[in-house]
C-alpha cells in the first residue's frame, strides 16, 4: 500500500483502466510469446473481446505483430502474436570513468551495433563524440526508429538532470540531461549505473517472477548499489540513496575522491585491490606505478601470490559490506556486477564465507555474479528506456 501523495498525483479516467490493461497484455506477450489472443484472455481473466481490441490497437502502432497459424482441436485456428522488438530502436550509453560503451538495441536489449571510446575529460566533448556516434549509427540502420536514449553513469543526477554527485568521473557539475538531450534530438534518461543494473535484472534476469528485492553491487573503480526494493528503484532524497561505497568504516582510512577517508569502496574496488597489490609489494612500496585491475586478475590467474592476496582481501572486505546490507534489507538476491566476477570461482566462497559468518541465519539472500558478456551495464541503459513502455502506469 501506498500512501497518496497529494503534491504529486494523477487522477483515474476510463483511459486509465485501458493503459494497465494494455500493459498487462504487453508484458504477457514480452514474457510469454508467441501467444494467441485466447492464451492471452485465459492468462490475464479479460474479457475476449476487451484483449481483442487492445490486440488491434497495438498491431496498428506496430508493437505486436501476426504470425504463425497455430493448430486447435476444433474451431477457428488461433494466429500466434509476437511482440514486435524492433518496433523501438534503443541507444544505450555506459559512462565510465576511463571507458564509454555504446550500442544500439531493440526491445529485446539486443544490440545490433556497438562501439567504444575513450571517456573525455570534460563533458562537452563528450557530448560531442557522443552525438558523433548515435549519427553514426542512425546512418548505419536507417529501418530503426530510434526513440530513446539510456545513459547508465557512475554517479548521481538530481530530477532536473543535473550531474550533482560523480566523484570517480571528476566532471564539473553540468546539465547532462539538456546538453545530451539537445545534441541528440533524443528523450534521453539517465541513471546511476547500479540502479540500472538492478532494473536490467527485475527486466531481463533470470530471476523469478516473484523476486521483488533484489540489490545490484556495481564493482569497478569505485563501488555502487542499485537498490530494487519492492519492486521499485530507492532514489532517496537528492536521488542520493545507495551511496554504501561512501559510508565511512575508518575515519583514518585511505583518501576517497568523494573527499572522504576510508570508505567501503577503498577497500572493496577494482581500485582498493590494485592499492592491496601495491602495497603488498616491499620493493615496490611508495611506488606511484599502480597496475590495471585486468593485469591483476590476469597475474592472480597464472598464480602469483601477491595478487591472489590483493584480490582474496578485496573479496573479503566486499562480503563484509554485503552482509551489512543483506541484514539490514533482506533482500532475495544481491548481484555482483563488474571485472572481479572473472575470478568469481576463486573468489566467490571468500565473500560467501563471510558473508554466512557475519549476517542472521534467516536472511537468505542469494549472492550471484553476472556474466560480463552480457554487458549489465549497457543492458541496464537499455532497461531505463525499455520500462517506460512496460511498467504499471503512474496513478494516485
Ligand atoms: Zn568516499
Amino acid at each position: 500500500m501506498r500512501k497518496i501523495d497529494l503534491t504529486n498525483f494523477q487522477v483515474a479516467t476510463s483511459e486509465t483502466a485501458r493503459q494497465i490493461n494494455r500493459r498487462i497484455t504487453l508484458n504477457f506477450l514480452r514474457r510469454h510469446q508467441p501467444m494467441s489472443r485466447a492464451d492471452l484472455a485465459r492468462k490475464s481473466g479479460l474479457q475476449r473481446s476487451t484483449v481483442s481490441a487492445i490486440v488491434d490497437e497495438l498491431i496498428g502502432q506496430g508493437w505486436v505483430t501476426e504470425g504463425a497459424i497455430g493448430r486447435a482441436p476444433r474451431g477457428r485456428r488461433p494466429r500466434f502474436l509476437h511482440l514486435n522488438v524492433e518496433r523501438a530502436g534503443i541507444i544505450a550509453v555506459d559512462l565510465r570513468p576511463e571507458m564509454t560503451t555504446v550500442g544500439l538495441s531493440g526491445l529485446d536489449a539486443r544490440f545490433v551495433m556497438q562501439t567504444a571510446w575513450p571517456t573525455p575529460r570534460d563533458p562537452a566533448t563528450f557530448v560531442r563524440m557522443l552525438s558523433r556516434t548515435v549519427a553514426e549509427f542512425r546512418a548505419a540502420h536507417p529501418q530503426m526508429v530510434c526513440e530513446g536514449m539510456g545513459v547508465s553513469l557512475p554517479g548521481r543526477v538530481d530530477a532536473a538532470g543535473n550531474l550533482v554527485f560523480a566523484p570517480n568521473l571528476g566532471w564539473p557539475k553540468v546539465n547532462l540531461r539538456r546538453e545530451i538531450q539537445s545534441a541528440v534530438d533524443l528523450p534521453v534518461v539517465l541513471e546511476n549505473a547500479a540502479n540500472a543494473c538492478a532494473l536490467a535484472e527485475l527486466w531481463f534476469g533470470r530471476h523469478p517472477e516473484h523476486v521483488r528485492n533484489l540489490l545490484a553491487v556495481t564493482v569497478s573503480e569505485g563501488l555502487g548499489v542499485g537498490l530494487l526494493l519492492n519492486g521499485q528503484i530507492v532514489h532517496g532524497g537528492g536521488s542520493m540513496a545507495g551511496e554504501f561505497g561512501h559510508m565511512t568504516l575508518d575515519e583514518h582510512g585511505p583518501p576517497c575522491p568523494c573527499g572522504k577517508n576510508g570508505c567501503w569502496e577503498r577497500y572493496a574496488s577494482n581500485a582498493a585491490a590494485a592499492r592491496f597489490y601495491v602495497s603488498g609489494d616491499t620493493a615496490r612500496a611508495g611506488s606511484k606505478t599502480v597496475p590495471r585491475f585486468d593485469d591483476i586478475l590476469r597475474r592472480a590467474q597464472s598464480g602469483e601470490a601477491r595478487a591472489v592476496e590483493a584480490l582474496e582481501k578485496t573479496a573479503s572486505h566486499l562480503g563484509a559490506g554485503l552482509a551489512s546490507l543483506a541484514t539490514g534489507l533482506a533482500p532475495e538476491v544481491i548481484v555482483i556486477v563488474g571485472e572481479i566476477t572473472a575470478a568469481w570461482d576463486r573468489l566467490g566462497p571468500i565473500v560467501a564465507d563471510v558473508v554466512a559468518r557475519r549476517s542472521l541465519p534467516l536472511v537468505a539472500t542469494r549472492i550471484v555474479p553476472t556474466d560480463l558478456a552480457m554487458q549489465p551495464r549497457l543492458r541496464g541503459a537499455v532497461t531505463l528506456v525499455v520500462q517506460q513502455h512496460f511498467s504499471a502506469p503512474n496513478v494516485a
